[in-house]
């Protein structure tokens, strides 16, 4: 059998044209059954050509005239350029013409224009480019295309990089300078009331030679009272104050009105603090549990491991035991006093002169000293969290440990033993905000009118 793909312009009826066969020979095998990839790639770059070439022919003959007294304008020469697009680069000649003698004495040439098109990039490369690259490493987004597209010119790693971070340094740029038109395209303020706002950090590694070992990334997420969410993240080498402050403010005025009564919930970091009380000053601040009881929890795991139990003497242990559990439950029913002073009494235990020189209680002692510290730090952020429990109010930052994950470490997680340059970590990092949150297509769809894209890939990995 053999099948011959046409296609024919609706408007002028011309020809149909030829843009591929397929054939199939022999017995019908299941790998012969439809259309393979091989094959479906070619017709797709085929179509692409003669619907760019055509596109364009029709468009550019539209420009010879002049839209003031409609006279033919003079043509300069032809610019070959190439249109780099999920199916495949088309190589084109452009028009460059010369401007109309009515619109004054010098008449510079001028080339083709089409409204939106960057470097001859269609914006839907971009955007799936980008919206892979903030979910799985550049060089498996340039593989992954090339495998199931007829995708070409423009699809290198570095290009996929690029192409990515320049996405990221749009997102920037427009929250950072919003210009006249930007502000008038910008998203609608909404007005859903802020009910929580979450803030933590993350690590990645360092790419550059000679620097710290990793650098710090702030991640947040806004709640309002309708249960809609926007994730912000930063590096905090990048961003500082004034601009931090500026973007957690954005934010927040995209997500809604911050009410009254907003809580931020952080795990006590002294940046964080910061950051909550220059931009919601009014704010209500607690210590997320996670963190608190996480430091208790490595506490207990010490307190009850082989060496403490081999170490210490029934008499002791058992009263250690007591105490760390009343310890938190103080903490729980927010009796910071109590708790600060069962903490205190479990440090005397550890200083008795039976047991203080035992490996296990220099540990421990380390161990409760921070977290006297961190508590003492902290005091005025501590709350009756099994109230706020019962109330059904949010205590812990569960919701911002799923933000950590879904900014950081999915994607820059030193596991998977990457590194990145902050400023490289910082713009991709808007594009993941933007794609978790489900917007990226929204946005593309304000800069490019027309653009259809949907955040698909985001509600798979992201
Ligand atoms: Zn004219």
């Amino acid at each position: 059998m053999k099948f011959t793909i046409l296609i024919q312009s609706g408007d002028d009826m011309t020809t149909p044209m030829v843009i591929g066969q397929i054939e199939r020979t022999g017995p019908l095998q299941a790998a012969t059954l439809g259309l393979t990839l091989a094959e479906s790639k070619r017709l797709l770059a085929e179509l692409q050509r003669e619907l760019v070439t055509a596109q364009l022919r029709y468009h550019a003959e539209a420009q010879r005239h002049c839209t003031q007294c409609g006279t033919r304008r003079t043509l300069k020469d032809y610019r070959p350029v190439r249109f780099k697009s999920l199916f495949g680069g088309v190589k084109v000649r452009v028009l460059r013409l010369y401007g109309c003698q009515c619109k004054g004495q010098y008449t510079r040439a001028h080339t083709f224009q089409i409204d939106g098109l960057v470097n001859w990039v269609s914006p839907e490369l971009v955007y799936t480019q980008g919206q892979l690259a903030a979910t799985i490493p550049y060089a498996r987004t340039a593989e992954l295309l090339e495998l199931v597209l007829p995708v070409d010119a423009g699809n290198a790693p570095s290009t996929v990089r690029r192409n990515a971070l320049t996405v990221g340094q749009r997102l920037d740029a427009e929250l950072h300078q919003p210009t006249g038109a930007d502000q008038a395209e910008s998203p609608k303020v909404n007005t859903d009331p802020v009910t929580i706002v979450g803030l933590d950090s993350g690590y990645v590694h360092d790419c550059r030679p000679r620097s710290e070992r990793a650098f710090e990334i702030v991640v947040g997420r806004i709640l309002s009272e309708n249960k809609g969410s926007r994730s912000l993240g930063f590096v905090r080498a990048v961003e500082r104050n004034r601009a931090a402050r500026h973007r957690l403010k954005q934010r927040l005025r995209e997500q809604g009105q911050p009410t009254e009564h907003v809580t931020v919930l952080t795990d006590g970091d002294a940046g964080l603090r910061c950051l909550q009380m220059s931009a919601l000053p009014n704010a209500t601040h607690i210590l997320d549990w996670y963190h608190l009881t996480r430091r208790l929890t490595v506490l207990k795991r010490v307190l009850c491991g082989k060496e403490a139990i081999n170490q210490f003497p029934t008499a002791y242990h058992n009263p250690l035991c007591k105490t760390l559990t009343s310890m938190k439950w103080r903490l729980w029913h927010g009796r910071t006093g109590g708790a600060i002073n069962r903490i205190r009494a479990f440090l005397f235990t550890l200083r008795l002169p039976t047991i203080a020189g035992k490996r296990a209680a220099v540990r421990l002692r380390r161990l409760t000293k921070e977290l006297l510290r961190y508590l003492k730090n902290n005091v005025d952020s501590l709350t009756n969290y099994g109230r706020r429990y019962r109330n059904g109010q949010r205590i812990s930052t569960a919701f911002m440990e799923s933000a950590v994950n879904q900014l950081i470490d999915k994607r820059m997680s030193k596991s998977q033993q990457m590194r990145w340059s902050p400023w490289g970590a910082h713009l991709l990092l808007q594009v993941r905000a933007e794609l978790v949150d489900g917007r990226l297509g929204a946005t593309f769809a304000r800069w490019y009118p027309g653009f259809t894209g949907q955040d698909q890939i985001a509600q798979v990995a992201a």
